[in-house]
């Protein structure tokens, strides 16, 4: 058996060849590496995949959640809601712009932002006096947040939800794929997200012309009928040429791995059922997940985690230490004790899903869980 690895890039690569290679000289051969075709076509493709209107590429899926706080007009003192259970960026863009990141739990089955968690983030912004310019929930390890309870919550509040998409590209909710779901959708395409390029890259999605428009300005620096009218402050967030062309291949097979990963998760979770000692990641009925990660909650992680390690099966921690807790952000508001986000900081391990797993891979790495938790 092929040693087993949390992401196999090396397989998808050989699996893609020679499109990619092909796709990627094109652009050292036409020499537009900044604003070339590709990132056009990309755009177009992307757009299509996720049925959004308009898909704006960028630079990072960290710019992408910059240019979207931009566009909702973010001001300094602004509170926005963020989840505490994240990846850093998403309270820091909010942060970096001089704005107020308030921490929410999250639902402990999908880990992921629930309409509650809202209403508790609308009673913090009221009590300190804050004035709440938007909410970004986190479609968490690939599971798409539930986006018609949250916005149930901010009724009246005149907030505007930002998906946090970076993980969940592909994914979908009652039938709505991620990038309809909410007003702005920033996604990433970091290599080890479900659609990764070769480098840094990420995009807006949206269904509304205008924030369209003020999106692809700031992401050239503000600019408006040309290079030398600044009609508002942005920054340089273009994704390269060269990135777009790899997307461009990939998106060839993405669809295709979804699949894969979803019946790995599936059969994961179908053989961990009732095994105790560790709990499989819940999938709500209406939900498909991109499955970015596939995250078992068990009680002594240390010691499934050393097991697994030792039986060839490399694990992962998202996220060991939550926001509200890091040196970085321990200063700002939070709602409560955040109790959910600190059991699952202590219990959750992500073990391999990525789509070119064997089926003996898979097998190995389901008897090495149930080993672990029994011994
Ligand atoms: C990866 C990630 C980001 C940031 O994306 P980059 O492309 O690395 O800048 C933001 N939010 C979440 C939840 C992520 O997983």
């Amino acid at each position: 058996m092929k040693p087993i690895q949390l992401l196999d890039l090396a397989t998808q690569r050989a699996r893609l060849e020679p499109g990619l290679s092909e796709r990627m000289n094109r652009v050292l051969e036409h020499g537009s590496f900044v604003m070339g075709p590709e990132v056009f076509e990309l755009e177009d493709r992307l757009a299509e995949l996720t049925g959004s209107r308009f898909a704006i590429s960028c630079a990072s899926g960290t710019d992408a959640l910059i240019l979207t706080l931009l566009a909702v007009g973010l001001r300094p003192g602004d509170a926005v809601l963020v989840p505490s259970f994240t990846f850093a960026a998403t309270a820091e863009v909010v942060a970096l712009l001089g704005g107020v990141p308030v921490f929410v739990d999250c639902d402990p089955h999908t880990f992921c932002m629930s309409g509650a968690d809202v209403s508790g983030g609308l009673d913090v912004c009221r009590s300190e006096g804050l004035e709440l310019r938007a909410v970004i929930p986190v479609d968490l390890f690939g599971l798409v947040a539930d986006y018609s309870a949250i916005a149930r919550a901010l009724e009246g509040s005149g907030a505007t939800i930002i998906a946090d998409a970076a993980q969940s590209l592909g994914a979908s909710r009652s039938g709505a794929r991620v990038g309809t779901l909410a007003p702005l959708t920033a996604t990433s395409f970091f290599p080890a997200k479900p659609l990764g390029c070769y480098g840094d890259g990420g995009a807006v999605l949206t269904d509304d012309p205008d924030l369209a428009a003020t999106l692809r300005s700031l992401r050239v620096h503000g600019q408006g009928t040309d290079k030398y009218d600044n009609v508002r402050i942005g920054i340089n967030g273009r994704l390269d040429t060269l990135q777009a062309a790899v997307l461009l291949a990939k998106l060839e097979t993405f669809p295709e791995e979804l699949n894969a990963r979803s019946e790995i998760a599936a059969r994961y979770t179908a053989e961990l059922a009732g095994v105790l000692g560790v709990e499989a990641p819940l999938l709500p009925q209406e939900v498909t997940s991109a499955w970015a990660q596939y995250t078992l909650r068990v009680s002594d992680r240390d010691h499934l985690s050393k097991h697994l390690l030792s039986k060839g099966v490399p694990t992962a921690v998202y996220y060991p230490v939550p926001l509200h807790r890091q040196p970085a952000y321990a200063h700002f508001p939070r709602v409560g004790t955040l109790d959910v986000t600190n059991r699952l900081a202590s219990t959750v391990l992500s073990v391999p899903v990525h789509p070119y797993l064997t089926t003996e891979q898979q097998t190995h790495v389901l008897s090495a869980v149930k080993e672990g938790v029994a011994t």
